[in-house]
């Protein structure tokens, strides 16, 4: 199945994928991952990104649509779950152009949706572990006794004043894909709020019905 995870910065899009990776066999595809990994490597692609990924903006559609589609085709067109791609009209259309021209579209569209004093408070108390990639909540998934506390680390992106424009260029960029979806017969809604566990069977269950 081809899935995409939708929804805004931190309504829990990379928690729910690595889980459905974990347990259903689904390959990760996030295209923030593969962008920060990028920039870490000082590759030219993540020369490009930093600028963009520090202030919140969107990275350029088609530098991020190479990265997403070579992974695409890397898992042999199927069995992945897109977490931050698309998020742009135009990224959904070169997504839909790519599905059809590999006899691979996408089956369903996952729309996890959070009230947006949820992801402030998810998003200022979520911390990353530098070398695995896990995240935390500070309250509600703190990280366990046995990691390093070295290597916790608040994203830069996290911090507010570039979470206030994340928000605002998500909702100009990139919530208007749900209508796009919508249109299509490919999205479902599902409650975003609650316990991981308790929205991971809320997105099995969509899955199973779709
Ligand atoms: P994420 O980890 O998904 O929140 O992505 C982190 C940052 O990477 C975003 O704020 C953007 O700067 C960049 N990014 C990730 N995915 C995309 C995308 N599909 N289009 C443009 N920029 C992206």
């Amino acid at each position: 199945m081809r899935i995409i995870l939708f929804g805004p910065p931190g309504a829990g899009k990379g928690t729910q994928a690595r889980l459905l990776e974990e347990r259903e066999g689904y390959t990760q595809i996030s295209t923030g991952d593969i962008i920060r990994s990028a920039m870490k490597n000082e590759t030219p692609v993540g020369k490009e990104a930093k600028a963009y990924v520090e202030k919140g903006e969107l990275v350029p559609d088609s530098v991020v649509r190479k990265l997403a589609e070579g992974a695409i085709a890397d898992e042999g067109y199927d069995d992945f779950v897109l977490d931050g791609y698309p998020r742009t009209t135009q990224q959904a259309e070169w997504l839909t152009e790519f599905g059809a021209a590999h006899d691979a579209p996408i089956d369903v569209v996952i729309s996890l949706e959070v009230p947006d004093d949820v992801i402030v408070d998810r998003l200022s108390k979520r911390r990353v572990h530098t070398k695995t990639g896990d995240t935390y909540h500070l309250e509600h998934n703190p990280p366990p006794d046995d990691v390093d506390p070295a290597h916790i680390i608040q994203r830069d992106d996290d911090k507010p004043a570039t979470v206030r424009n994340r928000l605002a260029v998500y909702r100009e960029e990139t919530a208007p894909l749900e209508a796009y979806y919508e249109a299509r017969g490919t999205l479902v809604t599902v409650d975003g709020v609650g316990g991981i566990e308790d929205i991971y069977d809320r997105i099995t269950a969509a899955l199973e019905a779709a």
